[in-house]
């Protein structure tokens, strides 16, 4: 029997894991916390499929909305297939114990989300991604149970075990032991997430911090599309964190405006007619950047007893961080990072450029082009975690020995141990934040990349000389040169690409051009970051 270790134990960690062990493949499924930790369970609107076609909707208008709304760079294929399965990836969901909530003729609720022509986000609530997460937890500990999976937590990705463009496991750290061990294993599938933390406060995990996929970019695997940064539109902001107001508050109706001598502007409305509210992600960011103003959402209209029925976590979050009570009154917000449409670059099989290594979930890039739609995220990290695991060949594969890389490598951790110089990693960690925000905001110009550029140039000058801090764990120290490396493929990106299209909007080039209608592939060569534009569907590794 085969062997995968799968590296992060979110939704599409959990989805890929539970499916390989179905195919009697053993899995280690490895991450810093317990999968209820993981980002996914904040997971809050729904899950888009197309369960009855009622109302019009069909599995084909989901794929089409899913491809404009990725503004025509996301591959139909893919696309295609991901929209397809949904509906049987909800019952699956079901057959699990996730409890959807129900409408009073007892079908699965659904709510409009943005850029949809029908209402099509299968809700739990606004607690779909915890129900979802739970089920497949419940379903991971029954097939550990009978021996197929192994569940390691406290366990950090270090680096892939590549020789000759072929992946035969990874180095994993361990917090317990504070020390590096190679893990063999006959397939690898990276599923950690996104890039929040490289941004600082966003709506995201600090968990997330693009630390694997800048690491794997270094060692030789292709990163895509990482210009592509969702801003959500409506966050209010915390001391530690933006908190996201699910766009389920715009599904039931709620209203974004902004005041102008007194009178309120509905600018939303005013440009895009009755659905303007809900256009996609990119285009409200875009459009309150271009107010200038606070912009503020209002629900109040809805009436208390739909607003605590509907949306309780929209309630609770305004009340808790805000003190504003949404049903009485409107609340500030403002567009923060949310989600990377980018990441590491896979094939329709979600296999990457090396040999056994495959990537799935919000850190591989595929289906959603230059902006994602809501509730087409859970469904894309399930979707690719089954089909990865689909793709994974039952074959076992001889590893060479890797006693003297881990041992060199626990060397180097020793002497950033002993070293008497200390420098406060969470300092640089908060000057990369500035710089990325600064150079990758909803508008971006060559000047502001350039100078972000210059920015890390500098960081990564001094990474090395960090050591560890001991007030902080070691993983913030050993991480940041892959984080730094994976922030200026970002920047390096953005600058490549000379056009506004979705999530990364230019100044000075403002126009959408044919000549990019494709997705950005980005290669590590000895330092040499290398650009070019391949046709999604194209792309094979
Ligand atoms: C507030 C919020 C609300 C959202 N609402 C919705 C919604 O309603 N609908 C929707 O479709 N999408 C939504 N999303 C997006 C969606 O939740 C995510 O895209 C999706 O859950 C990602 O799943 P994942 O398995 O790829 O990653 P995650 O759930 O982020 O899991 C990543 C895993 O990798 C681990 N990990 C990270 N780094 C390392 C490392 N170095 N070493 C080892 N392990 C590591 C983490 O600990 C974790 O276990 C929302 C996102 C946010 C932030």
């Amino acid at each position: 029997m085969s062997k995968v270790l799968i590296i992060g134990s979110g939704i599409s960690g959990l989805a890929c894991a539970i499916t390989c062990a179905s195919r009697g493949i053993n899995v280690i499924l490895v991450s810093p916390f317990p999968s209820e930790r993981s980002q996914s369970v904040l997971a809050a609107g729904g899950i888009n499929a197309v369960l009855t076609g009622e109302d019009g909707d069909s599995i084909e208008q989901h794929i089409k909305d899913t491809l404009k709304g990725g503004c025509d760079i996301a591959g139909e294929k893919a696309v295609r297939g991901m929209c397809s399965a949904a509906p049987d990836i909800v019952k699956w969901l079901e057959s699990l114990g996730t409890v959807f909530s129900r409408d009073s003729g007892g079908r699965i609720s659904r709510r409009a989300f943005g850029g949809q022509t029908y209402p099509r986000t299968n809700y739990a609530g606004t607690a779909t991604g915890k129900q979802i997460v739970t089920a497949l937890v419940m379903e991971a500990r029954r097939l550990e149970g009978k021996g197929l999976i192994e569940r390691r937590y406290w366990t950090d990705f270090y680096g892939a075990l590549i020789r000759d463009k072929i992946c035969y496991g990874a180095m994993l750290y361990s917090e317990a032991t504070r020390s590096v061990e190679a893990v063999t294993a006959d397939s690898v599938v990276i599923a950690t997430g996104g890039q929040n933390a490289l941004f600082g406060k966003t709506t995201g995990s600090t968990q997330c911090d693009g630390y694997a996929a800048g690491k794997l970019f270094s060692q030789g695997v292709d990163l895509k599309n990482l210009e592509f940064i969702q801003y959500h539109p409506t966050t209010i902001e915390t001391d530690r964190k933006k908190m996201l107001i699910s766009e389920a508050a715009r599904g039931e109706g709620g209203r974004l405006f902004y005041e102008d001598n007194g009178s309120r502007v509905y600018f939303m409305e005013d440009l895009y007619g009755a659905k303007g509210n809900l256009m996609p992600r990119d285009i409200v960011s875009k459009c309150i950047y271009e107010t200038g103003k606070q912009v503020y959402l209002d629900v109040s209209f809805l009436g208390k007893d739909k607003i605590l029925d509907r949306i309780p976590e929209v309630y609770e979050l305004c009340m808790k961080y805000r003190n504003i009570d949404i049903t009485r009154d409107p609340v500030p917000v403002v567009p923060s990072v949310h989600f990377f449409m980018g990441g590491i670059a896979v094939g329709l099989d979600h296999r990457t450029n090396i040999k056994n290594l495959y990537a799935v979930g919000e850190c591989a890039s595929m289906y959603h082009g230059a902006n994602r739609l809501g509730g087409n995220s859970i469904l894309a990290a399930i979707y690719s975690g089954r089909v990865a695991a689909g793709s994974i060949k039952d074959e076992k594969t001889d590893s060479p020995d890797w006693s003297r890389e881990v041992s060199e490598e626990n060397g180097k951790l020793e002497l950033k141990r002993r070293s008497e110089s200390k420098f406060p990693v969470m300092y640089v960690r908060g000057m990369l934040a500035d710089s990325v925000n600064s150079s990758l905001g909803i508008v971006r110009n060559a000047c502001e990349l350039e100078n972000g550029i210059k920015d890390i140039d500098y960081y990564l000058g001094i990474a090395d000389k960090i050591n560890f801090d001991r007030s902080e764990l070691e993983y913030f120290t050993y991480s940041l040169e892959g984080i730094l490396i994976l922030a200026k493929a970002v920047l390096k990106s953005a600058s490549e690409r000379q056009e506004s299209r979705g999530a990364h909007l230019r100044s000075d080039y403002p126009e959408r051009s044919d000549a990019y209608k494709a997705s950005t592939i980005i290669s590590y060569d000895g330092g040499n970051y290398t650009a070019k534009f391949v046709k999604e569907d194209e792309y094979e590794g």
